[in-house]
Formats: structure tokens, C-alpha cells, sequence
């Protein structure tokens, strides 16, 4: 092998020696050698520098020997004849053997220039065979019109083995067309038709004035193209005829289809136009903008599709003349539409090497689009497409045979019938539906039907999904009257809010994209479409987006947006706040005029303030009335007056605080000590009035009232340096400095002073301080102090050890120390023993000398013990009567018989019936001062009766009985009792004054007997007794005696003293308090108006 251009060494291909001889050789495609051996092996090797002697194939076609072979290039075929008779002819680019041809004897093989028909020297002289078909070939939906033979046309089905129809013809046809009803065949001008059926009579014949290139076949028309027109026909009588275009100026037809209702074709100007077969007329015209090459028309015409003379493909919708680009490769070649009518509008382009998948959406949110589906199909090699049905191809070949394959697409839904994704990209919604089966698959279901709105497939879905909201959504969108707002809606439905806009600009209601931005927050395009939709909406659409960027911060935008949106509500405050933020003081200030909110004020305030301007920020937060803020403001502006100014308004007690540092610094301290006071540091206070003011005073005021310890401590120095110990003392109780008061009362001395204010800090606050007592009280047991150690012990609750010192105190004569003790004891309420001893030492058991009765009473009282502090009572009055101390006596019993009463106890006869005559003595003294005289005569002679209890003064009491008695009339008694006095235990002692009167009342004797006593009711039995008698004969009742007369009291006339609730005739009660104001039981004051009479006496009856 030699390179001719550059002359260099020869190149030698050797080949297996098996191969033979090379019989013969020739160059094919782009530097190959395909040669033939003697021993029957036909070789192809590359003369690529790369590649060189490598074999690209390698073949045995005739194991007897190899005489001869030829390529025909054009046609991919090599022949090679044998010694075995035959030659056989083999596809170049595939390497394998396609045909075998009798032919004995045959060598020199020679092609014709078309690669047609191949000639060889043969035994019986030169034979010329037919090596390949003319490639002529036609497609009515999946029916398929092929050339078998040179004059043999043969119409097939899919689904059939057999032929539909053959049809011999009397010429080698140049084209065939097949409709539903006929197949047809011809060369130049001539056509033949024939039906289809199995006898395939030819039904008519045409002659046309040119040349026909191709023809298209409904079930009753022809169209015929011819020298750049088509001429229509109907075929089986001339009914009708035309020729189109009419127009000159619609230029050339380069391709037509035909459906039943209409031709449609297009030119090389561009022009597509569409004949409508019924009406026989141009009903469409279409004018694109470049040549069309192809035209493939959909079976019911509502969709054209066309390869334009730039190499794109587009999709004609004569309903709307809408056109849509389709995404095909710039080699496409021819273009199909898929035949089967339960596909949705699918379509391949094809070009000699692969078929792509498209569908074509009329109606989606994006309008009319079509997309691509699955990958390209890879086409066999040298074969054709030639119909579509259900995604697969009829594929014709250069050997004249039909191929089916199926596209990518539906390769895969056979594949995987259950692939969502695969059924979805064919829109085969009803297939997904039962293929959508978990959540995720049937929102991808859902979203894909309501993108190409398919509402009701989606409405399915959603609703299965339970989403309510989308379901609502979907109705709504599904209902809408306009297409392009349904569409709007549902591509909100799914987010894609730029389709959304674009469909409901196209609407009859574009403002609903306007309101879908608005509702989106997305104010800068919601701006931009209300400038041309809706002008009067652009002030509060700015004021909104305004209030967003302001919200986010973008202060100078949003001071922007804010002017543009002048006039709307509270936009003014936007404006204010935004120039306030920018910056812009001046201006923000200007715009808060007195309408402005107490909240705007405040906001501004803030901003200013973190912005710096706080002589600005301190004004308005004063405008606002937030003086604590303004006036802590101006405290870090160090304004003073006007910090002063507002302190009166403020509770803060650090603005207070701060201010009084300031003060003090200055200098004023007076000002200073008032607000720390408010700041509620007494501390600082009292500092300044001790140290700098000199105001002690103040300083014990302020601590007293605020019981501050640290306060008090630095008051009770200074107080105990200026000598006033007790005061110092005081502070330091009063605040709780319990270390302190103690250290200071035991250096000062005053350690009894600090146990007598802790007593009455104890007693003021019900709570003792027991430590600190217990502390003084130790302090005076070491002093040897028993007394007060007892008392202190006692204060502090132990009351064992403090009756102990404090007995030990009174054994000495330490009067206080027993009351003390008594009281201890009385404490001691479960300590019965310490009252006990107590007693055991007033009675004198201990050392032989009585003490004060009157605390042994206090002390059974206190326990509780009624029944002895009545006996104790009793004996004391005894006592005090012995001495001739009556009122004492009196009043003995009565404290007793009143707190026996306090504490539920009934006091005992004996203390009754001396209260009683004690009473009687008394009130009989009253009467004779007021000139009763019958009553005292009474009353005395009452007293006489017992006069062995009055021994200090037998003889005056009998003597004034005697002449009260002779006054009142009562001669007999006055008598009696005169006789008494005359005898000799009395008459010595008796008054001279009245010693010749009593004689004589003797010596008149018993005259006159005096009248009865009148008699009143008891107020038991009601049985009349004599007025002053206090037992009742019948009932044998004691019964009480009346506090104002001495007599029984009765049911009718009966009433109390409103302070010892004694009883007492209420006339006779009422009598006396007309000379004496007070009650004789009790001497409180009486008001006869205070008396009240009683019903149910049964309480007071009880004696
Ligand atoms: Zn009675
Ligand atoms: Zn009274």
C-alpha cells in the first residue's frame, strides 16, 4: 500500500495464510479495503495510521472458494460469488450476509450506479439480478403499503400475517399511497388505484399534468403533489377536483397530508393552509416565518405538525392558531404522530440514526407545551419509520422488509407497568391512579394532573390525601368560567407563582396576580404590576411593603417605600421612625406632632436612644410619660435640674439612687440625704445627716423608720459618743443588731435597760427575742442578779429556772421578784409545780411569813384553778372585813366573781352570800346619804342580822340601824336591835351622842307594831315574798338581790348593769341613777338610757 502524496516505502498487509489468495479487493467508505480470498474469506481492514491490518470483520461465505466480489456503496452492500454457484450479497457497516442468489457458475460481478441491480458472468451468458427494492413505501395509521417485488405492491397490518391486498401493476411504480379504502401506485404523471381487498380491482385511473412527486389517500379523496401544488381529487368518480394553491404568492408545496375532513399543506414560503374537503375550500391559512419541509397532520386534524427550513419542529392547533415549539434535534428528518386513540397527542421526530418521544399538552398552567419523553430510541440501521401506533414503530428497510420496535418510553411502562414516573411522563393518568398507592406517589400524581390540569385526576388524589385545603383549592380552580385564571389558580395551588402570574395576566381578571403577590408579601413585583393594573392600590401596597422592610430592618427602602405610599394611615409613624433610624433627626422629629400616639413616642424614643440622640430620646420619652426612662436619661446626661425636675414622678429607685450620688458630689447634701431616702438607701442618708449635715435627729427618724440594722449601727455610735446611751440602745433593739445592742449594753453598763427593751420589743411584737434575753439573763445570773436573771429567764420562756431566781430574789425581800414569779408561774401552764412552789412560798410554808393573798388569786386565776382562787377570795374578803376594810372586801369578791364568771366558772355560795351582805352594808350607807330611810332601815337591819362579820364596827352599825329604823317607822325592829345594843358586849361601847336616844327607844318598849313588809313575786315561783327576802319559802330558791335596792329581783321589772351585768330592779336601778351616775356593784357610769329590760332571765336567775 502506498501513499501516492508523499511517496514513501510501501506498506505491506499480510493476512492469515488460511485466507488464500486475495482474489479481488476495493476501497470502501473512509479508507477500508474489503477483500475477498480464494479460500472463500471475505475481509475488511481499516488503513487508519491507528488502526492499520486491523480487521473490522471477517467472513466465510463460501467455504468451496471465492471467485469474484463487488461493492456498491451507496446501497451498504458487497457481493461475492462462489464456487459454490451462489452470490451472496453482505451489509458492509453490519458485516453479515443479507441475501443469497442462484447463479451457477457466476464470476465478475459489475453494480449498477444506483446499487440496484448487480450483473455476472454466468454459465449461460451475463444474468443481472435485483439486489435491493427501491425503498417506496407508504402508512395509513398502522397500515402499511410496501413494493415486494419491482411491480408488486403488498398492504399489511400488524396484527395480520397475511397480506390485506396485493396489487400487480403494469409499471415499476416511483411511489405508493395507501388510505383506508384504497392503495395506489404510479410513476411521473400516472396513478393507479385500486380498493383494497383481497381482489384489489383497480377502481380508477389518473393522469395528471405533471410529474407526481406524492399522494396522499383518504377513504374517498386523493391529493395528488405536482410540480409544487396539490391537485385534490375524489377517486372513485370526478365529483370534485382542485387545484391549490390558488394563490401564486403562497409559493411552492413541498409537503401535504391528508385527513378525512381536510388536506393540509405547506409551502416553501411558509405558508401553512388547510382545505376543508367537505366545504371544498381554504378554510386556514397560517403564515410561519420560513420555509416548511414537513407536515405530519394528527389523525382528527386538531394538531399539525411541520420541520421548518431552520430545522425546528413545531405544533400547529388550528382551534386556537396557536403554535408551539417542540424540542427536536436538528437533524430530524420526519415526523410522526402516534395513531392509537386511547394515546394522548404523541408524536416522534426521527432522523436516519434515532426516534424521539414527545407528548403535546393542549391545556396545562403553562398553556399548550410539548416535552420529551424518555431518551431517543435507537433506529435500526438503514430503516425508516413509517407508522406509530400505541409507541411502537413500523420501521421500513433497505431490503425491502417492515420492522417493528418500540419506542423508550413505553418500552419501559411494559417493562415496569407500576412506574409512576414512566406513566406520568406518557400522561397516562388513569394508569398512574391505580399505580399510586403510598402518600409520596399520590402527591406526585396529584401535582402532575393539576399542572396539566387534569382536575379531576388531581381532585382524586387530594381528596384521597385527605389535604381539605387543596381539595377546596382545586374545586375552586376547576370551576373558574376563564381558562387562563383556572390555570392561574391551579399553579398557585403548586407554588409556581411566575406561571400563576403569567396565566392570570392573560385572564379576564389579571388584578389576580396582583392580589397573589400581595398575598405572597412580594411587594416589589405586587408594586410593579399595581402600576399598570390597579394605580389607586400602589399607596398601600408601598405603605405594606414599607412596614415589611422595616420590619426587616432595611430602614432606607422602607423610608422610600413610606413617602411613596404618603396619605395612607399610619404611615406618617413609619416615616417618623424610619427617618429617625436613617439618621435623619430633623425630619423624624417634625413629623411627630401632637396627634402622635403615646406608642409612637415611645418607639421613637427607644430609637433614638439606641441611635445616640439622648437629649432627643430623654424629650420624648417625657412626651410619652415614661419619666423614669426620660429621667435616667438625662441622669447619664448629667441634666440635674431636669432629673430633679422629674424625681417627683419617678419609682425607680436606681434613677433615685444615681441622683442622690450626683448630689452628694456636689455637695448637697440635704438634697442628696431625700433622695437616697427614696432610693431606699437609709445608709447613704444617715451618713450624710450624721456627717455632714448634723442631724442626729433625722437620722434616728429615718432609722426608726426603716428599722435599718447598718442605719441604726452608724446612728447608735454617733448617739452613744453624744452620750445618750438608752437611745442608742433603742435603735439597735428596735433593728434587729442583737451582737451589737449586747456588746454595747455590757460595755455601757445598761444591760437591764437592753432586758427591758427586749421585754418591750417582745411585747410590741409578740415575738420575744428569745437568744438575746437568754443572753441578758445569763449576764445577770453571772452578775449574781437573781432577780433580774429571773426575769429575764422568764421572758425568754424558761420559766423553771426563772421561778427558781426570782423566789430566791423575793426570800430576800425583793417585792417585784415575787410578782415576777407569779407571773412565771402562771406561764408555766404545763410546769404545775412552779405554781406550786410559788404558793407554797406566799403562804409562807418555806420560811413562815405570809405573803400577798392577792397574788395567790391572781395566780389560780391565771392557771385556771377557779374552784381555790374562789376559796382564796373568799378568805381574803374575811380578812379584809375582820379589819373593817368593807369597800376592799367588797371589791375583793367582786374581781373574783367576775373573773370566775369570765372563765365559765359559777362563783360558790359562800363568795355570793358575803358579796351579797358586804353589797347590803354599802348600799345602805348610799341610801342614808340619799334620805332613803326605809331602804337603809332595811338594808341595815339586814347587816345587824349578821353583825358577828362586821366586828370592827358592831356597835355604830347597829346604832345607825336603829335610828334608820325609828326614821322609817320600823319601831319593832328599831326596838329589837336597841335592845341588842343595850347589852353589856355593845353598851359600853356605845357613842354617847346616841346613848340617851337608844335608851329611851328602849325604854318606850314595843308600842306600835309597825306594818308588814310589802311583798313582791319571786321571779321563780312567782309566790309573793316579803320584799327583801333572798330565799324563797316556797321554791326553796336562793335568789339574786338587786344591786340599786338590796331586794329580790322580779321578772317584770328587770334589768342589768351594762358593765358587771349584775341584776337589778329596773325602777329601782333607774331611781338611783337620778342622784348617782355610776353603779353601786361596779362604779363604772351608768346611763338610765343604757338599761335595757330582759325577757329570758333564766341566765341571771341561776344563784
Ligand atoms: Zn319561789
Ligand atoms: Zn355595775
Amino acid at each position: 500500500m502506498l501513499r501516492v502524496s508523499e511517496g514513501d516505502e510501501p506498506v505491506e498487509l499480510a493476512f492469515q495464510p488460511r485466507y488464500g489468495q486475495v482474489a479481488a479487493y476495493e476501497w470502501f467508505g473512509d479508507g477500508y479495503i474489503l477483500l475477498g480470498f480464494t479460500a472463500g474469506f471475505l475481509v475488511a481492514v481499516s488503513t487508519h495510521p491507528k488502526e492499520i491490518g486491523h480487521e473490522l470483520f471477517q467472513l466465510q461465505p463460501h467455504p468451496s472458494g471465492l471467485k469474484h466480489m463487488a461493492i456498491a456503496a451507496d446501497a451498504d452492500l458487497a457481493a461475492t460469488a462462489g464456487a459454490d454457484g451462489q452470490i451472496k450479497l453482505h451489509s458492509l457497516t453490519a458485516g453479515e450476509t443479507k441475501r443469497v442468489l442462484n447463479a451457477p457458475g457466476a464470476t465478475n460481478l459489475t453494480w449498477s450506479s444506483d446499487g440496484q441491480l448487480i450483473s455476472a458472468s454466468c454459465t449461460a451468458g451475463i444474468a443481472v439480478f435485483l439486489a435491493c427494492l427501491p425503498t417506496v413505501a407508504a402508512a395509513d395509521s398502522s397500515r402499511a403499503a410496501i413494493l415486494t417485488s419491482l411491480s408488486e405492491v403488498s398492504v399489511t397490518e400488524p396484527n395480520f400475517q397475511e397480506p390485506l391486498s396485493s396489487v400487480r401493476l403494469v409499471v415499476e411504480p416511483s411511489w405508493v399511497a395507501v388510505g383506508p379504502a384504497h392503495v395506489a401506485a404510479g410513476m411521473n404523471n400516472r396513478a393507479w388505484f385500486h380498493r383494497l381487498s383481497l381482489s384489489a380491482e383497480e377502481v380508477a385511473t389518473k393522469e395528471y399534468l405533471s410529474r407526481v412527486s406524492c399522494l396522499k389517500l383518504n377513504s374517498r379523496v386523493a391529493a395528488a403533489l405536482c410540480a409544487g401544488r396539490v391537485h385534490v381529487h375524489t377517486i372513485e368518480d370526478v365529483a370534485a377536483e382542485a387545484v391549490v394553491p390558488e394563490d401564486e404568492s403562497d409559493g411552492r408545496v413541498t409537503a401535504h397530508e391528508i385527513t378525512n375532513e381536510a388536506l393540509v399543506y405547506g409551502t416553501d414560503v411558509g405558508v401553512l393552509a388547510i382545505f376543508h374537503l367537505q366545504q371544498w375550500r381554504l378554510v386556514q391559512r397560517y403564515r410561519h416565518s420560513c420555509a416548511l419541509k414537513i407536515v405530519s397532520t394528527e389523525a382528527s386534524g386538531s394538531r399539525v405538525a411541520f420541520l421548518d427550513d431552520h430545522h425546528q419542529v413545531f405544533i400547529f392547533c388550528p382551534l386556537t392558531e396557536s403554535v408551539i415549539a417542540v424540542d427536536a434535534s436538528p437533524s430530524t428528518e420526519g415526523i410522526l404522530w402516534d395513531s392509537w386513540p386511547g394515546e394522548a397527542a404523541f408524536l416522534v421526530t426521527f432522523d436516519s440514526q434515532q426516534a424521539s418521544g414527545h407528548v403535546f399538552l393542549r391545556d396545562s398552567v403553562r398553556g399548550s407545551y410539548a416535552e420529551a419523553v424518555a431518551s431517543p430510541t435507537k433506529l435500526p440501521n438503514g430503516q425508516r419509520p413509517l407508522w406509530l401506533a400505541g409507541g411502537e414503530m413500523g420501521l421500513h428497510g433497505p431490503d425491502g422488509r417492515l420492522n417493528r420496535i418500540m419506542l423508550e418510553g413505553h418500552a419501559a411502562v411494559l417493562r415496569l407497568p407500576d412506574s409512576l414516573d414512566a406513566l406520568l411522563s406518557l400522561r397516562r393518568y388513569k394508569e398512574a391512579w391505580s399505580a399510586a398507592v403510598e402518600r409520596p406517589q399520590l402527591k406526585k400524581l396529584a401535582e402532575a394532573a393539576l399542572y396539566d390540569m387534569e382536575f379531576e385526576v388531581a381532585l382524586r388524589a387530594f381528596r384521597r390525601l385527605k389535604d381539605a385545603g387543596m381539595v377546596r383549592a382545586v374545586e375552586a380552580a376547576a370551576e373558574a368560567e376563564d381558562r387562563f385564571e383556572s390555570a392561574g389558580m391551579a399553579a398557585l395551588c403548586l407554588g409556581q407563582y411566575d406561571i400563576a402570574e403569567h396565566a392570570f395576566l392573560q385572564s379576564d381578571r389579571p388584578s389576580a396576580a396582583l392580589e397573589m403577590r400581595s398575598s405572597l408579601l412580594e411587594w416589589p413585583r405586587a408594586l410593579e404590576l399595581a402600576a399598570s393594573l390597579a394605580p389607586d392600590q400602589v399607596p398601600l401596597l408601598a405603605k405594606q411593603f414599607a412596614q415589611q422592610l422595616e420590619f426587616t430592618g432595611e430602614h432606607a427602602q422602607a423610608l422610600a417605600q413610606y413617602e411613596r405610599a404618603s396619605g395612607q394611615v399610619d404611615c406618617r409613624a413609619g416615616l417618623a421612625r424610619c427617618a429617625l433610624r436613617c439618621g435623619d433627626v430633623r425630619r423624624g422629629l417634625s413629623l411627630l406632632d401632637e396627634t402622635a400616639s403615646v406608642d409612637l413616642l415611645r418607639e421613637c424614643a427607644t430609637i433614638l436612644e439606641s441611635g445616640r440622640h439622648l437629649p432627643e430620646a430623654a424629650s420624648l420619652a417625657e412626651r410619652a410619660g415614661l419619666y423614669e426612662r426620660a429621667a435616667e436619661l438625662h441622669v447619664r446626661l448629667k441634666n440635674w435640674p431636669k432629673v430633679a425636675q422629674l424625681l417627683p414622678r419617678v419609682t425607680a429607685p436606681r434613677v433615685h439612687a444615681q441622683f442622690a450620688k450626683a448630689k452628694e458630689a456636689e455637695g448637697r447634701y440635704a438634697e442628696a440625704v431625700a433622695a437616697y431616702v427614696t432610693a431606699g438607701d437609709p445608709e447613704a442618708a444617715v451618713r450624710l445627716l450624721l456627717e455632714k449635715l448634723r442631724r442626729p435627729e433625722e437620722a434616728v427618724k429615718i432609722v426608726k423608720e426603716t428599722r435599718n440594722p447598718e442605719a441604726a449601727k452608724q446612728v447608735a455610735r454617733f448617739l452613744r459618743s453624744a452620750g445618750d446611751a438608752t437611745s442608742a440602745l433603742q435603735l439597735l433593739v428596735w433593728c434587729g443588731c442583737a451582737s451589737e445592742a449586747f456588746e454595747f449594753a455590757r460595755q455601757a453598763g445598761e444591760m437591764a435597760l437592753l432586758g427591758r427593751l427586749l421585754a418591750a420589743e417582745a411585747a410590741s411584737d409578740g415575738a420575744a427575742p428569745i437568744a438575746q434575753l437568754l443572753e441578758v439573763a445569763r449576764h445577770f445570773e453571772a452578775e449574781q442578779d437573781a432577780f433580774l436573771a429571773g426575769k429575764f429567764l422568764h421572758l425568754a420562756g424558761e420559766s423553771q429556772r426563772a421561778v427558781q431566781l426570782l423566789l430566791k430574789a423575793a426570800a430576800v425581800g425583793h417585792k417585784e421578784a415575787l410578782e415576777v414569779a407569779v407571773e412565771a408561774a402562771a406561764a408555766a401552764q404545763h410546769e404545775p409545780h412552779l405554781a406550786d412552789q410559788v404558793i407554797q412560798f406566799i403562804c409562807g410554808d418555806l420560811d413562815g411569813v405570809p405573803k400577798d393573798f392577792s397574788l395567790v388569786l391572781r395566780l389560780y386565776l391565771t392557771r385556771g384553778q377557779l374552784e381555790e382562787a374562789a376559796q382564796v377570795a373568799v378568805l381574803m374578803a374575811e380578812e379584809e372585813q375582820k379589819a373593817g376594810n368593807y369597800r376592799a372586801a367588797h371589791d375583793t369578791l367582786l374581781t373574783a366573781h367576775q373573773q370566775l364568771r369570765a372563765r365559765g366558772g359559777s362563783p360558790p355560795e359562800a363568795l355570793r352570800s358575803r358579796l351579797a351582805l358586804l353589797h347590803s352594808y354599802i348600799l345602805a350607807r348610799l341610801h342614808v346619804r340619799r334620805g332613803q330611810h326605809l331602804m337603809a332601815a332595811r338594808l341595815l337591819s339586814r347587816v345587824a342580822a349578821n353583825i358577828s362579820k362586821f366586828p370592827a364596827h358592831a356597835v355604830p352599825i347597829l346604832t345607825s340601824a336603829v335610828i334608820e329604823c325609828g326614821r322609817a317607822g320600823l319601831a319593832s325592829t328599831s326596838f329589837r336591835l336597841a335592845s341588842m345594843l343595850m347589852r353589856p358586849m355593845h353598851r359600853p361601847h356605845l357613842d354617847p351622842k346616841y346613848k340617851r336616844k337608844i335608851e329611851s327607844v328602849v325604854r318606850k318598849g314595843l308600842r306600835d307594831p309597825e306594818a308588814p313588809e310589802p311583798t313582791s313575786p319571786c321571779p321563780h315561783c312567782l309566790q309573793p315574798l316579803p320584799e327583801y327576802e333572798l330565799a324563797c319559802s316556797r321554791c326553796k330558791n336562793n335568789l339574786p338581790f338587786c344591786i340599786a335596792t338590796g331586794k329580790h329581783v322580779v321578772r317584770d321589772d328587770f334589768t342589768l348593769c351594762p358593765h358587771c351585768e349584775f341584776p337589778a330592779i329596773a325602777s329601782g336601778f333607774s331611781e338611783l341613777l337620778e342622784t348617782e351616775n355610776v353603779c353601786p356593784m361596779c362604779g363604772a357610769e351608768v346611763e338610765t338610757a343604757a338599761l335595757s329590760t330582759l325577757e329570758d332571765l333564766s341566765e341571771y336567775l341561776k344563784v
